[in-house]
C-alpha cells in the first residue's frame, strides 16, 4: 500500500513523533477516502517501530506485524495483526458507543514493549458516553500510548476534544494524484480520467464505481434523459423499473454521480445553472423520500417529471 500525496501531513506527523514524548494524541482532519486512515496506520508503524525510523524501517517485526494489519484492511488477508494496535469505527457505519471506547481505553492501560496505538476512525459518530469517555483519557492518557482520531466533519467533535489533540489537516487528493493511483490499481487510462474528473478530490466515487460499474452507467442515462429537450415517459419509467432493485445507498451514489456529471456539464454551459439548483432540491426532496421507504421507482420517476414539466 503506497501514500500518494499528503507529504506536508506526513512531515509534520513525523516532526511530532521525533519529539520523543510519551504519548501523542493526533486528530487528522479532511474529507474522506484520501488516506486519512492508512496515514494513521503508518504513524502506527511509526511509533511502534523498533528503530522509530521515518513511517517505520519496515524490517523489525513491530513493522512487519503493523504491515500484516494494513494488508488484513486493505486485502483482506488473515495474517497475524499487530497486538498493540487497535481500531475503533463505528457499529454499522452508524455510532461508536461506549462500550468499544471502554474496550479501547483498557487496551491502551496493557502493557507492552513499545506502547499502545489505538485509531479511532469516523470519531465525529462517537456518542456522547463515548465522547466523554475519550475526553477522559485524553485528559491523561497512558504513558507510552498514541491516540488518533480521524474524521471528515471536526464540527461535530467535542471542542474538548479537539483542543486536547495535535490537529492534522488532510487537503483533498490531487489530481494527479488520483489518477496515478486508479491507474496502479489496474484501471485504463480512458476511465481513470473520467473517474478522476468526478473524483472531487476523493477517491469514495472512484471506488464506489469500480465496485459497481452500472452506478456509472444509470448515472449516465438519467443525465441524457435529463438534458436532452423532449419528455420521454417510457425511458424514465423503465430505468426507474430497474433501478428500483437497487438498495438505497446504491441510487443514492447514482445520483451523487449525477450531481458530479451536472456540475460539470454546467461549468462548461452544456446545461443551464437552473436545471443544476432545481436538480439539487429535488434530489434532496428523492433522497429523503426514499429514506422515509416511499418505493424507490416512484421516487426517480417524480424527480424526473418535476424537473421536465
Ligand atoms: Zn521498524
Amino acid at each position: 500500500m503506497k501514500i500518494l500525496g499528503h507529504e506536508e501531513s506526513k512531515e509534520i506527523i513525523r516532526l511530532y513523533l521525533d519529539k520523543n514524548y510519551s504519548s501523542y494524541s493526533f486528530l487528522f482532519e479532511g474529507k474522506d477516502c484520501i488516506g486519512k486512515k492508512l496515514i494513521a496506520l503508518k504513524t502506527a508503524r511509526a511509533f511502534l517501530c523498533e528503530k522509530n525510523y521515518g513511517f517505520g524501517c519496515g524490517e523489525c517485526n513491530d513493522c512487519r506485524l503493523v504491515n500484516n494489519t494494513i494488508s488484513n484492511i486493505y486485502e483482506k488477508t488473515d495474517l497475524t495483526p499487530h497486538p498493540d494496535l487497535k481500531i475503533i469505527s463505528p457499529e454499522n457505519n452508524k455510532e461508536i458507543k461506549i462500550n468499544q471506547i471502554r474496550e479501547a481505553i483498557q487496551f491502551l492501560k496493557l502493557k507492552s514493549k513499545k506502547g499502545k496505538v489505538i485509531i479511532i476512525e469516523k470519531a465525529e459518530k462517537m456518542n456522547t458516553e463515548a465522547s466523554n469517555a475519550v475526553l477522559k483519557t485524553l485528559e491523561e492518557p497512558p504513558e507510552n500510548s498514541l491516540i488518533i482520531l480521524t474524521t471528515s466533519n471536526q464540527n461535530a467533535i467535542l471542542p474538548t476534544i479537539l483542543s486536547r489533540c495535535k490537529k492534522i489537516k488532510f487537503k483533498p487528493l490531487k489530481k494527479e494524484d488520483i489518477f496515478n493511483l486508479l491507474k496502479l490499481k489496474g484501471v485504463e487510462e480512458n476511465k481513470a480520467k473520467i473517474l478522476t474528473a468526478l473524483s472531487e478530490g476523493s477517491m469514495c466515487l472512484p471506488a464506489k464505481i469500480m465496485e459497481n460499474e452500472n452506478l456509472f452507467k444509470y448515472a449516465k442515462d438519467l443525465y441524457n434523459l435529463l438534458a436532452i429537450n423532449s419528455l420521454h415517459p417510457e425511458s424514465i419509467i423503465n430505468l426507474a423499473e430497474l433501478m428500483d432493485k437497487f438498495e438505497n445507498q446504491e441510487i443514492f451514489t447514482v445520483f451523487d454521480i449525477l450531481e458530479r456529471i451536472l456540475h460539470r456539464k454546467t461549468l462548461k454551459g452544456e446545461i443551464s445553472p437552473e436545471l443544476y439548483e432545481d436538480f439539487l432540491t429535488e434530489s434532496r426532496i428523492m433522497k429523503k423520500a426514499i429514506e422515509k421507504g416511499v418505493k424507490k421507482k416512484l421516487a426517480i420517476e417524480g424527480l424526473y417529471f418535476n424537473l421536465k414539466t
